[in-house]
Order: structure tokens, then C-alpha cells, then sequence
């Protein structure tokens, strides 16, 4: 049985693909079959996993026409991790399928297709909570949600917690928020102290595992590879392994995740 994770936030630039490609490589060394799936039309994750996007885009293509999900993924630099590549052209399919019946619901059917291939499913959303990260709240089993350590860290984030329970409420009842990942965590700072604090607060299941901000960590995807092969003995990478035994740990024991968010 896979386990299917939207890595979801609206704010953008939080570190939703690097955790999401930074994951994916983590997962594969731990004996993984990962599929990565970029929702995002800006492609991050494609190029970050040295990926090639398509004109079209396999997403796109599989989204608004339902085209066969399965020829559409490739694999990339890293062994254990395939993609669903995407384009910019995937931001069409946000306007293309408001018409359309059950257009929350394409995603889903398109995973299905695939899911029995792959232990692991990691859906990059876009900065948005528009229909493409909708579909993807559809079709997941969890979410994860990266929050940077920065002022203003929390805001936004009950509107992303309505946006799941709404979710929950109409489409997929089975939806969980796995946990929220603290990012770009600066030790030397209070102001990260402070967040951590405050996000542990609001989210009793805040991962225990936390991200430092870690220049490797930004430079990797100009190299078309995830952290671990670009630096594997750096604190990024080092972070985003103990933060994959983390998760494999609580999917493997079973541990309860909440159906929503607390306070915030
Ligand atoms: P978007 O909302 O645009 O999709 P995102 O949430 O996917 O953004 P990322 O692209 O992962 O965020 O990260 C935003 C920027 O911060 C990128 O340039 C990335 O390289 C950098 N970054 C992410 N995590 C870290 C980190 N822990 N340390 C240093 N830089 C980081
Ligand atoms: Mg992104």
C-alpha cells in the first residue's frame, strides 16, 4: 500500500520542493520506491531532480485531457526516484477544468493508475490554494506542511488549515495533516527560536525533526540533483534524513496523525 503526501502551503517559497526533492532522495536510500509529482507550473522540482520538462507536460496532459499517467514518468538522477514531470503550461489546467464534472477529482483518478508502483508519493503544490493544489488535497492520504522560520511564519496558515478541513469535509473525508516541517531554521537567531515556539504551539504534531537554513541546501538545484548526492555530509542533507526516519518511523508504527489543525 503506498501512502500518498501533499506538501502544501499557499505562502510561497517555504521549502515545499526542496523538502519535497530532499525527502524523495532521503526515502529512496532508506529502500523506497518514490514517486515525485511536481503540481507546480513553475517546474521546480522537475529541474531540481535534473528531470526534463516536457512541452506540454506529462501533468497537464494527464489532468485536462487524461492522458495515461504511467508513459508520462521518468526517472531521474537519483535511483529510487521517479517523476511526473511539469511545465509552465501546467498553469492552464487551473482555468481549463473549472468546467469540468468532478474536476477536484482528476488527480486522484490519474494516481490511482500508478500508486501500486510506489511505496511513496510526494505531490510538490504550487503557492496557491487554487484547484490544482485542491486536486492534490483530493487525491493525497496526507498532508505535510513546511513552515519557514521567519516573522509572519503562522499567518496564512489558518486559512490553509479551513482549506484541509474543507477538504476533508467535501471531497476526501480520509485526509490527515501528517505534520508541519520547520524550515530555514537559523539557530543563531532568535527570531527562529521564537517561531519554533510558537508553531509547536499551534501544531502539536510539528515534526520533531527541524531544517536549518543551509546554503547547500539552496545551491543543489542548480545542480540538478537533490542535496544528498550534491553534499550528502551536509546539514541539509543530514537534517532531511533524520526528518525521512522521522516519517518512516510514524507510518511504519502506525502512530495517529490528527484529522486537523489545532488553533491556528
Ligand atoms: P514556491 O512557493 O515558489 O514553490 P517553495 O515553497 O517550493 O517555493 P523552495 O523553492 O523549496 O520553496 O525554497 C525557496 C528558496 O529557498 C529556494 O531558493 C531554495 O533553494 C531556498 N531554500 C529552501 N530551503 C532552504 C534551506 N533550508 N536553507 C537555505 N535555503 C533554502
Ligand atoms: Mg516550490
Amino acid at each position: 500500500m503506498s501512502v500518498v503526501f501533499a506538501l502544501a502551503n499557499q505562502k510561497g517559497g517555504v521549502g515545499k520542493t526542496t523538502t519535497t526533492v530532499s525527502l524523495a532522495a532521503a526515502l529512496a536510500a532508506r529502500g523506497q520506491r518514490v514517486l515525485v509529482v511536481d503540481a507546480d507550473p513553475q517546474a521546480n522540482a522537475t529541474s531540481a531532480l535534473g528531470a526534463r520538462a516536457l512541452d506540454s507536460g506529462a501533468l497537464y496532459e494527464s489532468l485536462v485531457d487524461e492522458a495515461p499517467l504511467l508513459p508520462a514518468i521518468q526517472p531521474t538522477v537519483t535511483p529510487g526516484v521517479s517523476i511526473v514531470p511539469t511545465s509552465p503550461a501546467l498553469a492552464g489546467a487551473e482555468v481549463e477544468l473549472v468546467s469540468v464534472m468532478a474536476r477536484e477529482f482528476r488527480m486522484k483518478r490519474a494516481l490511482e493508475t500508478v500508486r501500486d508502483h510506489f511505496d511513496i508519493i510526494l505531490i510538490d503544490c504550487p503557492p496557491s490554494l487554487g484547484l490544482i493544489t485542491v486536486n492534490a488535497l483530493a487525491a493525497a492520504d496526507e498532508v505535510i506542511i513546511p513552515v519557514q522560520c521567519e516573522y509572519f511564519a503562522l499567518e496564512g496558515l489558518s486559512h490553509l488549515s479551513n482549506t484541509v478541513e474543507l477538504v476533508q469535509r467535501n471531497l476526501n473525508p480520509n485526509l490527515k495533516l501528517r505534520g508541519v516541517l520547520l524550515t530555514m531554521y537559523d539557530a543563531r537567531t532568535n527570531l527562529s527560536r521564537e517561531v519554533e515556539a510558537e508553531v509547536r504551539r499551534h501544531f502539536h504534531n510539528t515534526f520533531r525533526a527541524v531544517i536549518p537554513r543551509s546554503i547547500r541546501l539552496s545551491e543543489a538545484p542548480s545542480h540538478g540533483a537533490p542535496v544528498q548526492q550534491y553534499d550528502p555530509a551536509s546539514a541539509g542533507a543530514i537534517a532531511y534524513n533524520q526528518f525521512a526516519d522521522e516519517l518512516l518511523a510514524q507510518i511504519n508504527t502506525g502512530l495517529p496523525v490528527s484529522g486537523g489543525a489545532h488553533g491556528a
